[in-house]
């Protein structure tokens, strides 16, 4: 099996009190987050997880004042630091669809690309708390139409590549989780679910922000919560369960063997594996 290396792609950013992947821990702490996506190269293909933001989104995002950065520009800008442009990519894959995973669908119609069928559905059909905050922009479902090899995965899969993708919901329905087989073992992507690794390791102090400098978070050390979630985990049963299935499926239950799509950190430290 041919080992991959990961590239975290800066794809813009946003910026958010620490509640809103927290709950009730430290919501004093404001920092940017990054809109992100992932480059997987294995020597002779190369896979782009999530395609960013559009900056017609703006306006319409419904989740506050989070001075929001990200573009097609930015996207392709990302790229051609890698020195790739679309046409260099061979296959998409989609953590899920809310509007700053999937903004630039358009610039990858002739890419196979993977999505969860429950996600496909969840997006078609969304809940009213969805509609309201425009998880799912309305263009969406009309770019996945032009995508010529689209693929809904139903649960979990081990690509021919050797990428695995699960089925880990709690963010989303179709929420999907990417391990990633490297030199240095297994990597787990999560997507959003969760967003920051402090969610699965609530008893981290430390976070490295986007320019290398670090924070102070403030620790669960007793074992009080296991997991945190924030607003943007409507279903706390679900994620939980994700949560354990991802612990088990790294090369080892620590934080870094974690890829969270959110994470500052991704955008300093660039490599993994
Ligand atoms: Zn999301």
């Amino acid at each position: 099996m041919k080992y991959w290396k990961i590239t975290a792609l800066y794809y813009g950013q946003l910026t958010l009190s620490r509640a809103a992947f927290s709950g009730t821990v430290q919501p004093e702490l404001v920092t940017d987050y990054p809109f992100g996506g992932f480059l997987l190269q294995n020597g002779s293909e190369n896979v782009l997880v999530d395609t960013g933001m559009r900056e017609s989104y703006y306006e319409k995002m419904a989740i506050g004042d989070v001075n929001p950065i990200g573009s097609t520009e930015i996207l392709l800008e990302a790229l051609a630091k890698e020195g790739l442009t679309p046409a260099d990519i061979d296959t998409v894959i989609y953590s899920h669809l809310h509007y700053d995973h999937c903004g630039n669908i358009d610039l990858f119609y002739d890419k196979p690309t993977y999505v969860q069928k429950k996600e496909y559905n969840n997006m078609m059909n969304p809940y009213s708390f969805q509609t309201a905050r425009m998880d799912y922009f309305p263009d969406t479902p009309g770019m996945l139409a032009k995508v010529k090899n689209l693929i809904f995965v139903d649960g979990d899969i081990k690509l021919s590549n050797g990428l695995e993708l699960y089925l880990t919901p709690g963010h989303s329905q179709g929420s999907q989780t990417i391990v990633v087989p490297t030199e240095k073992g297994r990597y787990v992507l999560t997507g959003d679910n969760p967003s920051a690794k402090y969610c699965l390791f609530p008893w981290l102090d430390k976070m490295t922000l986007m320019d290398g400098t670090t924070v102070d978070l403030t620790p669960i050390t007793d074992g009080s919560l296991k997991f945190l979630t924030g607003v943007f985990v409507p279903d706390q049963f679900s994620s939980y369960d994700s949560y354990y299935k991802q612990l088990a499926l790294a090369e080892k239950p620590i934080p870094e063997y974690f890829i969270c799509n959110h994470e500052p950190e991704n955008i300093f430290r660039k490599y993994f594996g």
